[in-house]
């Protein structure tokens, strides 16, 4: 990249981080339908990103925030809505989700997701999922079409098969950068490091895409989430990881697990999708606290904040999404940063990365 080059993509990124980040409220009538999504919590700071990476992440949760907003302006469900926003991120290489996800320390790629329904109560969730490309449309499937909430490993791919969802060999998964996130974490841990995935691109000469890695925890980023309130009154969540940087024995997060990183309730009024230190989202019932918060009476922000200090104290950091049935959604963390977006029938697409950014 010549000089010039690199001064208007920087130029672009800021010009579209103002945009982008203008979120006006306005008094405008009709339907409400609401929409937030993240894609990570953790130490994500100013000088860590330079302005193409910055402006790489906030034009991926724009991709995936104007999928889910069309389905809701369109009359569409918050199921699907959120379904969409997550398959968009997962798509999405700069993220830990699908393709982009973080290895375990036998350098594969298992994927975690759930989906819930809040006016149903339905949900559906999947664990170490090796093979199946979107696994945010498993977990809907395993909803929707099997008798079950939560499928693992083979199985889970084998019923996704069963279903028609799209198969992958692993190595779709694959990205350098995660790979060098890797090597790195065994290294320091003093472990071996694995054979590169069958079908991986050799590494000389690999594109590691935007991100270089600088001053970057590649072991944790990007968890990928949804919340949505529909035309309907309909609340729910969505979330889609690739867990930890080299976990080890079967490891399995938050994120599937129904209550901590992931839940809806019309009852209570509210929809949540977390990220962050998945050991202590489950001990805290994160999703499922902020929701019974919600249903004795406290706002998105309050019910989230509330929460994340809980998080806190007991050691965990990290950050989640919450909409309420009024369609007003909340941004809380304790991290340095989330990467996150939303958009609603009254205001305009609003993104944000660092924890100081406006997003009341
Ligand atoms: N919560 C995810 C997990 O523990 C990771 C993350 O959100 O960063 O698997």
């Amino acid at each position: 990249m010549t000089d010039a080059t690199r001064f208007w993509a920087g130029a672009c990124a800021l010009a579209a981080t103002a945009f982008l980040s203008a979120g006006a409220v306005s008094a405008q009538e009709g339907p409400r339908w609401s929409l937030a999504i993240h894609g990570g919590a953790g130490v994500i700071e100013r000088n860590s990103l330079t302005p193409e990476q910055d402006g790489a992440y906030r034009e991926a949760l724009a991709r995936a925030l104007a999928a889910g907003e069309e389905v809701l302006a369109g009359g569409g469900s918050a199921l699907d809505a959120v379904t969409i926003a997550v398959q968009v991120l997962e798509d999405d290489p700069l993220f830990n989700a699908g393709r982009g996800a973080v290895f375990t320390a036998a350098g594969v790629n298992e994927l975690d997701a759930a989906i819930m329904d809040g006016e149903s109560l339905q949900a559906g969730a999947v664990a170490g999922v090796t093979r199946t490309r979107h696994p945010v449309r498993l977990a809907r499937a395993v909803m929707e079409v099997s008798p079950h909430v939560m499928l693992i490993g083979e199985g889970a791919d084998a019923f996704a098969a069963e279903v028609g969802l799209e198969q992958v060999e692993p190595a779709f998964f694959f990205t350098e950068r995660r790979w060098r996130g890797l090597e790195a974490t065994l290294r320091a841990r003093g472990d071996a490091i694995p054979p590169r995935p069958q079908g991986a691109p050799l590494p000389e000469g690999a594109d590691l895409g935007p991100i270089r890695g600088q001053g970057l925890d590649e072991n944790r980023f990007g968890t990928v989430g949804a919340v949505a309130l529909d035309q309907q009154g309909r609340l729910a969540a969505a979330t889609s990881t690739g867990g930890m940087t080299a976990k080890r024995w079967g490891r399995v997060g938050d994120v599937p697990v129904i209550g901590a990183g992931t839940y809806a309730s019309n009852a209570d009024g509210c929809a949540v999708s977390a990220t962050g230190s998945g050991e202590y989202f489950i001990r805290a019932t994160v999703a499922r606290d902020i929701c019974a918060r919600m249903g004795a009476g406290l706002g998105a922000r309050m019910a989230g904040q509330a929460e994340i200090d809980e998080v806190g104290a007991l050691g965990g950091d990290g950050g989640v999404i919450v909409m309420g049935s009024d369609g007003l959604s909340a941004f809380a963390m304790n991290t340095s940063g989330m990467y996150r977006a939303r958009v609603a029938w009254n205001r305009a697409a609003e993104i944000a990365i660092y924890a100081d950014e406006e997003s009341e």
